[in-house]
């Protein structure tokens, strides 16, 4: 077989290099294509290219069109675009064509948010001393975003970071995950083939530790967008010095069922929500809590619900859970799912592994100590646990050291309210999972969560800076 070597994308050229990572087809396990190895000239290459694409004029109208027609392009090749992700990130077809109507949806929010740049007047007049003064503030570019990917949502996420960036007028230099970077390197392809200065965007494949601390080391990187484990992200900041650093990290998300829920409809979302791309989303439903009075119904339809979902081949249209990324991965899952069941937690439904496929698993009788609780799963598990009082519920939600969005289905607008105002998460869902997203909202956490927030108009604020202009 002629297996196709990529190369890395820098001033519009495609570089191939001498080394190379292998890209796996994850749910057979097969070597789907090789990758290249960035090194140190190539990542200062790509930075000096941007540094020029900054002295290229790109107003925000043509910033608009070109991300227009990036998204136009991005849907007349969803079917393409949805098997590459299917092979490379083993989720299922059907989810797959979302992720690209999704980031479709991404690059043209960015595209109008590029015509809605805007400063403000600033009263100067009003301070004595400068009444023949006037000033306003323009919003610029940081400059040059270096933009690093998981490899979970490797599409829709990095059109999180590459569309609010250029839309802004910044240069970009992308890094997508090891084992996910061909959807990266398809949609530069295709910004490029919809007109966008080739010296605006960049792709870096390789090891994620030496790219990262060649784009740190390099002074003329600006800014730098980063969305994966807290680990990696605490490093990222700590390397950048005082740069612009934006982190959206992991979460072992939290969702409610009240006792007054509409409990058909809680259980089947809960059990729809908890186990998408095999649950290694980050805001993927981890620990419910349901009140003690509704606990037995509300369980036994999650696990009925559960129980009917199609595990198997990603590529088949009726397949709801496929593989994990890799079947380490999924030792890993049921080396925790084992250990919380040797320490007293039952098992409801699940616990089988198959290779890189881990089966949606209930565990109830858990305590906040086990690792599948008080750590970020980060696979196909749910853990049930009751209560019976609102505050000692929302306390036992905020417990965690993560903070990125909770769930809370109830009927009970003070109970709503008062989940609201104490949950200590970045976003509160109501009536859904935690796992609810479109993307034009702000999405971003508090704590081990990160810091900075997404959604093209948000993520934009960041990647700008605010200069103020005062006139005698
Ligand atoms: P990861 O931290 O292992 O890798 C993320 C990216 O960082 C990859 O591109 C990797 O190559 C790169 N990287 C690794 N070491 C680096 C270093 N020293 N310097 C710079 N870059 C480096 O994460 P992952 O396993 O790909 O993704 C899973 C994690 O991502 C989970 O914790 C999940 O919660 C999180 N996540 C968060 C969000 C969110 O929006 N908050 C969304 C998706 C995933």
């Amino acid at each position: 077989m002629n297996l196709r070597k990529y190369g890395l994308l820098i001033n519009g050229q495609e570089i191939v290099k001498t080394y190379f990572l292998p890209v796996q087809q994850k749910y057979t396990g097969n070597l789907l294509a090789e990758v290249s190895v960035a090194e140190k000239d190539d990542v200062d290459r790509a930075v000096d290219a941007s540094m020029e694409g900054q002295n290229l004029v790109l107003p925000p109208y043509q910033r608009y069109q070109i991300l227009h027609s990036a998204a136009s392009l991005l849907r007349e090749r969803k079917e393409d675009l949805a098997h590459l992700m299917t092979d490379e990130v083993g989720k299922p077809i059907i989810e797959a064509r979302t992720e690209v109507e999704r980031a479709a949806m991404t690059l043209e929010i960015s595209a109008e948010e590029a015509k809605r740049i805007q400063g403000q007047g600033i009263p100067v007049e009003a301070s004595p001393g400068a009444e023949e003064r006037r000033a306003f503030t323009i919003k610029v570019p940081v400059g040059v975003v270096a933009a690093i990917t998981p490899f979970n949502v490797p599409l829709n996420l990095a059109c999180h970071k590459i569309g609010p960036a250029l839309a802004a007028g910044n240069s970009v230099i992308v890094k997508p995950a090891e084992k996910t970077p061909l959807s990266t390197i398809y949609l530069a392809n295709l910004l490029l083939e919809a007109g966008l200065p080739h010296q605006r965007l960049h792709v870096l494949t390789g090891h994620g530790p030496d790219i990262g601390r060649w784009l740190t080391d390099n002074p003329n990187v600006h800014m730098f967008t980063f969305t994966g484990s807290p680990r990696v992200g605490e490093q990222l900041r700590k390397q950048a010095g005082l740069r612009k650093v934006a982190l959206e990290l992991g979460n072992n998300s939290a969702t409610i069922v009240h006792k007054d829920a509409d409990i058909r409809e809680a259980a089947k979302l809960v059990s729809m929500r908890s186990f998408n791309s095999a649950g290694q989303v980050c805001i993927s439903v981890q620990r419910v809590f349901v009140h003690a009075d509704v606990y037995n119904e509300f369980l036994e339809q999650v696990v009925d619900h559960t129980k009917q979902l199609h595990v198997g081949d990603p590529h088949l249209e009726d397949t709801q859970v496929g593989p994990m990324i890799s079947e380490s991965e999924a030792q890993r899952v049921e080396a925790w799912v084992n250990e919380a069941v040797a320490d007293g937690a039952k098992l409801e439904t699940g616990g089988l592994r198959e290779g890189a496929i881990y089966h949606p698993t209930i565990l109830t009788n858990v305590t906040e100590t086990m690792k599948v609780c008080k750590d970020e799963v980060f696979g196909p598990v749910v853990t049930m646990d009751t209560y019976e009082d609102a505050d000692d519920v929302f306390e036992r939600v905020n417990r965690s050291q993560y903070g990125l969005q909770a769930g809370v289905f109830s009927m009970n607008m003070r109970f709503c309210l008062g989940a609201a105002e104490k949950l200590n998460v970045g976003g509160v869902i109501i009536n859904d999972t935690s796992a609810f997203r479109v993307d034009a909202m702000p999405y971003g956490g508090v704590k081990k969560s990160g810091t900075g927030k997404e959604g093209p108009r948000y993520a934009m604020e960041d990647m700008m800076t605010e200069r103020l202009v005062v006139l005698r």
